[in-house]
């Protein structure tokens, strides 16, 4: 930090702040894209909120960052309202079947589908309002007893499920890989992703192959980008805490 910056006013100092994580986070988006042969614009980025305020938020989309998300309803609506649709909303957490109705039409993603019986309910108030819901299906890879998500075994009858479920739009696999402080230790993770994915468009479960691998986040994004992640779930290291 250099002397000049106690003078400048919070909220300068807090878009100055912001400014700099996202000229970090790009230089070493753009390193990962070079290591792996990867053009930068395969990959996008969801800069997750939860960690600030709805003028922080605010801030970062309009600094560019129009894809945004969140994991938990109550917390995401006051942003939603005001932020609205200047950008795109993922919702990035665990889904309860009752807060469904509160997702659908405001987020554009669901990123942690991963129950039949969420499926179903996602579905039935999809179809209710004319919608279509692009959804991930959450897999839990590392068999993390915390984490939510299907079991890899479980992954391709569940798939096989959805083709009765038109209100709802597969288009990729997300996982959540476990904190290591090495994060070299989180590519089988991330590996075993793209793996599951390529192993269902291969054996043709869903009607269309699907692409998108919703992976890697502040800790372990860029070993998420050399193995094939499309889009990134970036808090702490982009938009900050607050
Ligand atoms: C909080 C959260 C993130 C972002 O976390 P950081 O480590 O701060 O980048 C990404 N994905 C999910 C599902 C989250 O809940």
């Amino acid at each position: 930090m250099n002397g000049q910056e106690h003078h400048l006013e919070p909220s300068e100092n807090r878009l100055a702040q912001l400014r700099e994580r996202i000229r970090s986070t790009e230089a070493r988006i753009a390193a990962a894209c070079a290591r792996a042969g990867r053009a930068r614009n395969e990959i996008g980025v969801i800069a997750v909120t939860k960690y600030v305020s709805v003028e922080t938020a605010a801030l970062a989309v309009a600094e560019g960052l129009t894809h945004a998300g969140e994991n938990r309803v109550q917390d995401a609506l006051p942003k939603l309202q005001h932020i609205g649709d200047k950008a795109v909303w993922h919702f990035i957490g665990h889904l309860q079947s009752n807060k469904v109705k509160d997702v659908v039409g405001r987020f554009a993603y669901i990123h942690s589908l991963d129950r039949l019986s969420l499926a179903k309910e996602i579905n039935r108030i999809a179809l209710n309002r004319g919608l279509r819901v692009r959804c991930f299906l959450q897999v839990n890879v590392s068999g993390e007893e915390t984490k939510h998500g299907l079991r890899p075994e479980q992954l391709i009858p569940f798939a096989a499920e959805l083709a009765n479920l038109p209100g709802i739009e597969p288009i990729g696999l997300m996982t959540m890989a476990p904190y290591e402080a090495e994060p070299e230790a989180t590519r089988p993770v991330f590996r075993g992703l793209r793996e599951l994915r390529d192993e269902l468009n291969a054996r043709a479960v869903l009607p269309d192959p699907v692409r998108e691998l919703s992976m890697g986040m502040s800790n372990d994004f860029e070993i998420a980008i050399e193995e094939g992640a499309t889009w990134i779930r970036l808090g702490s290291v982009l938009v900050g805490r607050e």
